[in-house]
């Protein structure tokens, strides 16, 4: 079995639904008392907040390619970056390290493709719908159309995100408001809504709606567990 590397932290919250996906895939696959190998880097969240809203991402890549590095040096044999948003500087951590990385967008991408879907409603941070490091990915390599919220409903999905979900809140009426913005997505014409950020499952899940639902910490632990698991 391979070592799982996990960079964490962002926020500890989905980490811990990470690591319990992750053991749980391992045992379903091997049974018994089987579980991960898993070497786990969990930052400050704070830290990288504070520079994601500055903008000052090139610091986030000078922390995170550490942390990457550490995790090489203990062992990891391949690296997930456990946030979406976080990916927008994947590039550069992948330059720091010579494990390969697992991303978390190509891992959800390939599943979409897989199950007939081509045109998407993406929900995450104002970074991940906004910015074309997430979408141009999806769509330029495997010929998905991604469609996000309108400006209001970015908004909300976002704050909801850095001020609920991050905490550990979970909120009735932001649930709500989540899964209106998931239908008006899906009346818009996606066949399907990517959860583009690891801690909305904490708060909306497949049944909650009959809008199909791509949960990117599902997705993205299922992934590592048959790579760690494949020669
Ligand atoms: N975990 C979130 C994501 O998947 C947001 C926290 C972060 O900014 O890393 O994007």
């Amino acid at each position: 079995m391979k070592t799982i590397g996990m960079l964490g932290g962002m926020s500890w919250e989905s980490t811990a639904s990470y690591y319990k996906a992750i053991n749980q895939g391992v045992k379903s696959k091997l049974g018994g008392h089987h579980s991960a190998k898993i070497c786990l880097y969990s930052v400050d969240f704070a830290e990288i907040e504070i520079l994601q809203h500055e903008g000052n991402w090139d610091q986030t890549a000078v922390i995170l390619s550490k942390a990457a590095q550490s995790l090489e040096a203990g062992g990891a044999d391949f690296l997930m970056i456990c946030t979406n948003t976080m990916h927008k500087v994947a590039d550069e951590i992948q330059a720091n390290i010579s494990i390969p990385l697992l991303h978390i967008a190509d891992a959800t991408a390939s599943k979409l493709v897989a199950e007939g879907i081509n045109k998407v409603g993406l929900l995450g941070t104002r970074f991940t719908m906004e910015q074309d490091f997430y979408k141009n990915r999806i769509t330029e390599r495997f010929g998905v159309d991604v469609i996000v919220p309108n400006e209001d409903d970015r908004t909300l999905v976002h704050s909801v995100i850095y001020e609920e979900l991050c905490q550990g809140i979970i909120n009735p009426k932001s649930k709500e408001q989540y899964l209106t913005i998931v239908k008006n997505l899906f009346d818009q014409g996606a066949q399907a809504v990517i959860l583009g950020c690891t801690e909305i499952a904490l708060l909306i899940n497949q049944k909650d709606t009959s809008v199909p639902l791509y949960d990117t910490t599902e997705i993205h632990a299922e992934r590592a567990v048959i790579l760690a698991l494949t020669d």
